[in-house]
């Protein structure tokens, strides 16, 4: 019997209008980015710069700060100046602070039409100053702050129709001033109601649109719910940008960000590290080499794949498409490069010589 052919893993993109935000470009053929928000008070110049740093170490490609405040609103024009990567103004509340972040030279502004009163008057100056500017708004429809109109009309439920319908009616503000310079995001905390959501945008727009499963909650939750949500959508050909919302550092946000676009094959392959999940027949203290390997690998910048297997009985057959492993057994580490072995070590040479395998086939291979 013949095997059939898998189906095709990933849909044709979505096309969609492209923008740019500073030097990162958003939908399009542009690939797919991951953003993440700083937690730091965004008038605190020095903390709000330092994690900013780190996210962009971590691989993040734009990064959004609160504007609660004039304080943070002063605080614009240095930190979009000194940011390595674009910065994208978010604004709750208070039109004039829009206009005070396309002054400091941020890259984008995110509005959140339900939470900005009397917005449709400012939009005519909004769309106006922003389009002189050149800067792209992202128009963020969250289901906490729904437009009581558009909420009542739901029968108070924040539904993927409300959702969508609160993004295409704040959208149509703008269009009618010519500006369409725009991305949305219709966020919500269930995944099911955020795939359906933006299925329905898709077939309503051809903005780009940034996805995000909103109060996700801590990882691994939190996690899980943005990568179940975001590789039906991103599967669908849906998605110009992401964020992983969580409930911890946001260099997580990224890192799981970035995980979740190469587990897709959307993002070249970072080093990864594959280890089984132990059995009946393990000889090792798997999960301690296992964070061992992780903490000696963190940042190894060429995109090799490791395996650490828990035995001698199945762990270089199981790992033939690691780059490098180890198979665990009486005190010793089986060391394999694809599949075959290439050494023994006591357990405790084990980390070390990986390392200096990885160095050495690393030379043969570039760094992403
Ligand atoms: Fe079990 Fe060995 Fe397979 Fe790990 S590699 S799951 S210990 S059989």
């Amino acid at each position: 019997a013949t095997v059939p052919a898998p189906p095709q893993p990933t849909a044709v993109r979505r096309a969609t209008r492209r923008i740019q935000v500073g030097a990162v470009a958003v939908g399009g053929d542009a690939p797919i980015s991951v953003q993440s928000m700083t937690t730091t008070v965004t008038a605190d110049i020095d903390a709000t710069l330092q994690q900013i740093a780190e996210l962009t170490a971590a691989g993040c490609d734009i990064v959004r700060v609160a504007v609660p405040s004039q304080d943070d609103a002063d605080a614009l024009p240095t930190i979009a100046r000194r940011s390595p990567i674009p910065v994208i103004a978010d604004i709750h509340f208070q039109p004039r602070y829009v206009f005070a972040a396309i002054d400091a030279g941020c890259a984008a502004v995110r509005v959140n039409p339900g939470n900005i009163k009397r917005f449709d008057d400012k939009v005519k100056e909004i769309a106006h100053t922003a389009g002189q500017a050149g800067i792209p708004i992202r128009i963020g429809v969250n289901a906490g702050s729904l437009d009581p109109r558009i909420l009542a009309k739901h029968g108070g439920r924040a539904t993927p129709e409300a959702l969508v319908e609160s993004a295409l009616w704040e959208c149509s503000l703008f269009e009618e001033h010519g500006y369409t310079d725009l991305k949305i995001s219709v966020k919500h905390h269930d995944p099911p109601t955020v795939i359906r959501a933006y299925r329905l945008l898709a077939v309503g727009c051809d903005y780009p649109l940034h996805l995000g499963v909103t109060e996700a909650g801590p990882a691994p939750q939190g996690t899980i719910k943005s990568a179940v949500a975001f590789a039906v959508l991103l599967n669908d050909g849906i998605g110009d940008t992401i964020r992983v919302s969580l409930t911890g550092p946001p260099v997580e946000e990224v890192k799981a960000g970035n995980q979740i676009l190469a587990s897709l094959g959307l993002r070249p392959r970072q080093l990864e590290i594959v280890s089984c999940p132990g059995c009946g027949r393990l000889q090792a203290d798997l999960y301690r080499l296992t964070a061992q390997v992780q903490a000696a690998f963190d940042g190894f910048p060429h995109p090799l794949r490791i395996a650490v297997m828990g035995c001698v009985v199945n762990g270089p057959g199981e790992a033939r498409e690691a780059d490098l492993g180890v198979s665990c057994g009486n005190g010793k580490g089986q060391i394999f490069a694809h599949g075959t072995i290439i050494t023994t070590v006591p357990e405790h040479r084990i980390v070390d010589t990986l390392l200096e395998e990885a160095m050495r086939l690393a030379e043969h291979t570039e760094p992403e």
